[in-house]
């Protein structure tokens, strides 16, 4: 069974200019995934997203009320669920935390501080129900 650390490693290996200009834009959130010991990675199909396997092998999620925009400054909060693999119809979802303001239009953005969001991660994985215990070795 691929780990968590070998599948991103394959994944990473596959990123070409659009993985690689995200990853400049959103290094930071990159950063704090894996300062709370996830395993992040850029996804760009279906719109971008910054993605991170648990070491339980679930997958955390972050984007805003759809995809990541590419301009930073269009970034009006996060929305981040928690879903058992990389799929178009999971079996489960969870929403972790959800800072975007309910109208894009006339709202401020929301809360987009990454200590928060990183914490909410953390809080999410250690209480989810669907968290495999077990397998947290991989
Ligand atoms: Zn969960």
């Amino acid at each position: 069974m691929l780990t968590a650390a070998s599948k991103v490693a394959a994944i990473r290996a596959t990123y070409g200019p659009e993985e690689l200009d995200a990853l400049a834009i959103y290094g930071d959130v990159h950063s704090a995934l894996e300062s709370i010991g996830l395993h992040p990675y850029i996804e760009t199909r279906g719109g971008l997203a910054v993605c991170a396997y648990a070491p339980d092998g679930t997958l955390v999620v972050v984007a805003c009320q759809d995809a990541l925009p590419l301009r930073r400054r269009m970034l009006m909060g996060w929305h981040v669920t928690h879903v058992p693999e990389d799929s178009n119809s999971p079996l489960w979802r969870c929403i972790v935390r959800d800072t975007t303001p309910d109208d894009l239009c006339c709202d401020p953005p929301g809360d987009l501080r990454l200590d928060a969001l990183s914490e909410a991660i953390s809080r999410h994985l250690a209480t989810c129900s669907h968290t495999a215990v077990e397998e947290a070795g991989a």
